[in-house]
């Protein structure tokens, strides 16, 4: 054997041995650096378990003759008729709001054409239409009154609960007055200066800084970061609950009905209150066009439209209103009507909001006298919880809190 035979021996050597060392380099690294914490899977396996099982809805019945109380306002965040339909399918049973015994279309377009979950809360919360990106203002930037500021007024409680970080669009709506929907710092300092009784949602990244911090401890809340940490809330202090650092989907706890089931132990009294509840993912994983995903938040949703119809059968008074800010996806439903056929082929509009009308469901109390038409706007919407709450509370000036 010459020389040149042994070098070139020891190359191959040399170089199996090189690639053996980095293949076992690479297959150690991604394994630790995407291997969840055990934190982050308890949290999830628990989340699950709450969440990810479609629930029994029906067998419901509610006196419609008592006054209104309580407004609880359910939005489904881009949640089309048909979404509902494609879960009713994968389900293989009625979605909660098809108990719920009326309903009619709503309209969703805002003065820039098809909406934006901003534009779409103010119309519901204001009962104006206005530009795309605004908050509680109308299309010329002039502060209107929003349900929270109408119920507040009455002397009710009022409670915003949303997946997503509590100063985004839907939530912000309901209370605030902005040009820019983005606005999260300012959007949290007039809920927090609004005095809304119940906060619960994610983005610790605006409550933790410490100009925040003191806000929320000179505005008299009670700051919780835990699931555990519920149980400590009590209806003496106002409660914000900020469970993660952005947004919380249906993986993370808690979920969307032990927020909504706390929020209702909080707020339910002699008062009366607003409380408004968002699912926020359906639309993010819509604009996805995710079906799989868009499918667990729907059963999320599904899940805590049942518990509150229950809640709201057991407390006379109580009306229920579920509805979306606008369509996503251009979703359509299948021909063949099964449930392998509900996939992300069902998507038409690239992920976009589209103009088409949206449903609101009533349930409960004067839920029978309140839609008399088959089509509404979504400005209605915000015009019918007036009448209902001004035929109990009486009529109040106007009022601007920010
Ligand atoms: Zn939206």
């Amino acid at each position: 054997m010459n020389k040149r035979v042994l070098s070139l021996i020891l190359a191959v050597i040399l170089t199996l041995f090189l690639v053996a060392c980095n293949g076992s380099t690479q297959q150690t690294e991604p394994q630790d650096s995407t291997a969840p914490s055990a934190e982050y899977v308890e949290a999830s396996t628990e989340a699950q378990s709450d969440v990810l099982e479609w629930v029994q809805c029906g067998g419901y019945t509610w006196d419609e003759d008592e006054p209104v109380k309580n407004i609880i306002l359910m939005i489904g965040d881009g949640m089309g008729e048909n979404i509902i339909k494609n879960a009713e399918i994968v389900k293989g049973a009625e979605h909660a709001t098809s108990f719920m015994p009326y309903s009619c279309y709503v309209g969703t377009d805002s003065l820039s054409g098809t909406t934006d979950s901003a534009a779409a809360s103010t119309a519901l919360s204001c009962g104006v239409k206005t530009k795309n990106q605004y908050i509680g203002v109308d299309g010329e930037g002039t502060p209107v009154e929003t349900i929270v500021e109408f119920a507040k007024a009455r002397g009710m409680k009022t409670g915003l609960v949303d997946t997503h970080i509590i100063p985004h669009a839907t939530p912000a709506g309901m209370v605030a007055h902005d040009n820019y929907r983005g606005l999260y710092n300012d959007i949290l300092k007039q809920m927090l200066n609004a005095q809304v009784d119940v906060l619960f949602g994610g983005g610790t990244e605006y409550s933790d800084t410490p100009k925040m911090q003191a806000r929320i401890e000179n505005a008299g809340y009670t700051y919780i970061k835990t699931v555990e940490e519920l149980s400590t809330l009590s209806a003496d202090s106002k409660a914000i609950g900020v469970f993660s650092y952005y947004d919380l989907n249906s993986n993370v706890n808690p979920s969307l009905t032990t927020m909504t089931q706390k929020a209702l132990e909080l707020l339910e009294g002699d008062e009366g209150f607003f409380l408004m509840v968002e699912a926020s993912h359906i639309d993010i994983y819509e604009a996805e066009q995710d079906m799989d995903a868009t499918m667990v938040e729907m059963q999320a949703f599904d899940k805590c439209i049942d518990y509150t119809l229950r809640w709201a059968q057991d407390h006379p008074g109580t009306l229920v209103l579920v509805t979306a800010d606008h369509e996503t996806g251009g979703v359509i439903v299948p021909e063949s009507g099964l449930p392998e056929d509900v996939n992300n082929d069902c998507f038409t509009s690239g992920g976009e909001h589209t103009s088409t009308d949206v449903k609101l469901f009533a349930a409960g109390a004067q839920a029978g006298n309140i839609l008399t038409q088959d089509k509404i706007e979504n400005t209605e919407i915000a015009m019918i919880m007036r009448k209902v709450l001004n035929d109990t509370y009486g009529e109040k000036p106007v009022t601007l809190l920010n």
